[in-house]
């Protein structure tokens, strides 16, 4: 099968999140599954030409917007894919970059953090289309286009309108993936006429959300599958609670609708090869672990001990992850005998709210606000315990590979999180962390004080970080399910 993988991010050209994680990850997956995969981005600022050896392929395109004709510039690069399931050579993966200095050629990806670039709306409709356009012209006739939350929710409605009856594209099938349903890029009603299709589509069974332009509905409507990155949120999202006012066009679909919970790259997150981490262990021989708990304390000003758990936050500091519960918490919090470090960035207000705490509790918490790769690194390998108490999470990926550096995750138990942690069990053994249902801080504070008199018994604790890092959660047995759903989706769409 010819497979599009099209991204509004991806590892390692371009991150604010999960998705461009599973956007560099998940391709090669399904390349080594012996599909022919080919991915494509827009070329943003932080898309490093030379490091990356990206060559301008000298072909252009000319896509409509509104009444004016956008060109753009398409650059290729290639994607190392080892042990190739065709023998053992090692395979590249073809990824074409839309270049549009205009509209990408800036220091963020979405917006700055004052806000939404006031452009979105265009920058994100064109790169869906200049999708579509880019097949054309490099020769490409995918089977299916894989579209990844709504910077690409428009591919599947020109599918479906404009390019129905194109030679090239007639056949093509489009899987969408929900990432994260709270970000569906909403616009007002005047944005339609960059999309160039007929107000016959605005309505409530198209992509009308309550008088705007929502274009992750457009996603979810017109696509032949839809996707999201947990089974648990695959049901979640179906609720009023949790369907950000599009459970009802989700339970319309529910047949169409799967879980596939999201993989991670063990070759970037692995504690025995990570090469950011100040010393390299296995679960077999865990002390290299105290290494890194001892560099990680360094860099932020705290003196370890092999007695007083470390827990640790890396993330975007937004309500989707719960810092509201930490908020109400976090002076009983200090009182315990832990130490709390925090790499984020995001809203403002949580960025004064742990500069505060930081400033409060020198010798207990210490407080990065910014986004740093290698940091994050260090964070899941020197800490003890892991926290994510979101409100919702549809995958979530730092428990993942929490569990693979032995750093307990106490988590809500809402999507992924739900389906990824189990609650240890001291009569069985069983479990890889701590989890509480509901949402609320004195169910969080709770968690984190079991957590930590796990931590007392070493026995016990051992053993959780043995089960934890014993688990496999890569992106093998994932990728065979997008495998599946591809079949399925072109068989689907050959009946119609
Ligand atoms: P989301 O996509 O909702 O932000 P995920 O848990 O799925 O959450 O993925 C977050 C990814 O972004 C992880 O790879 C995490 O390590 C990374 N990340 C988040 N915040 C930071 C930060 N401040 N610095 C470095 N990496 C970060």
């Amino acid at each position: 099968m010819k497979i599009l993988f099209a991204s509004p991010e991806m590892v390692p050209f371009a991150k604010t999140g999960g998705l461009a994680d599973v956007s560099g990850a998940l391709p090669k997956a399904i390349e080594k599954l012996g599909e022919d995969v080919t991915v494509i981005m827009p070329k943003y600022q932080a898309v490093d030409e030379k490091k990356n050896t990206l060559e301008d392929t000298g072909k252009k395109i000319s896509v409509p917007i509104s009444n004016r004709i956008k060109e753009a510039k398409i650059y290729k690069g290639y994607i190392n894919s080892q042990q190739s399931a065709v023998g053992s050579r090692q395979s590249k993966i073809p990824i074409y970059f839309i270049d549009k200095k205009e509209y990408y050629d800036r220091p963020y990806l979405y917006g700055t953090p004052q806000g939404d670039y006031p452009d979105n709306a265009e920058r994100f409709i064109f790169f869906s289309r200049a999708i579509l356009e880019t097949c054309k012209t490099i020769g490409l006739k995918p089977d299916v286009i894989h579209c990844n939350d709504w910077q690409t929710g428009m591919v599947p409605v020109y599918l479906k309108t404009i390019y129905k009856d194109d030679p090239y594209l007639k056949d093509t099938a489009t899987l969408f993936t929900v990432h994260n349903l709270g970000y569906q890029g909403l616009f007002w009603h005047l944005d339609m006429h960059l999309t160039n299709l007929g107000w016959d589509i605005f309505n409530p069974e198209g992509i009308e959300f309550y008088g705007k332009m929502n274009i992750l509905k457009g996603g979810l409507v017109y696509s032949d599958i839809i996707t999201t990155v947990s089974r648990t949120y695959s049901h979640e999202i179906q609720t009023k609670e949790y369907g950000c006012g599009l459970d009802g066009v989700l339970r319309k679909r529910k047949d169409d609708l799967y879980g596939v919970l999201n993989g991670i790259d063990y070759e970037e997150w692995n504690p025995a090869t990570d090469k950011y981490i100040a010393a390299k262990y296995l679960k077999e021989n865990l002390s290299g672990k105290w290494e890194c708990k001892k560099d990680l304390l360094k860099i932020y000003g705290l003196k370890p001990s092999k007695e007083i758990p470390v827990l640790s936050v890396i993330s975007r500091l937004a309500d989707q992850k719960g810092f509201n519960l930490v908020a109400e918490i976090v002076n009983e919090l200090m009182e315990l005998d832990i130490q709390f470090v925090l790499l984020g960035t995001g809203e403002e207000k949580y960025h004064k709210l742990f500069e505060e705490i930081g400033k409060k509790y020198p010798s207990k918490a210490g407080i990065k606000i910014g986004f740093d790769n290698a940091l994050a690194h260090k964070i899941e390998a020197g800490a003890d315990m892991f926290l994510m108490p979101s409100r919702y999470e549809p995958c979530g990926l730092n428990q993942l590979y929490s569990l693979k550096y032995g750093t307990i995750p106490i988590v809500r138990a809402t999507g992924g999180l739900n389906d990824t942690v189990e609650n240890y069990n001291p009569v069985t053994k069983n479990g890889n962390g701590f989890k509480f249902a509901e949402y609320s801080s004195t169910a969080l504070f709770s968690a984190i004080k079991t957590a930590i008199d796990f931590h007392k018994n070493k026995t016990q604790w051992n053993r959780i970080m043995m089960n934890a890092m014993g688990e496999d959660f890569s992106w093998s047995h994932s990728a065979r399910e997008y495998v599946e759903l591809y079949r399925k989706v072109i068989n689907k769409r050959t009946k119609t």
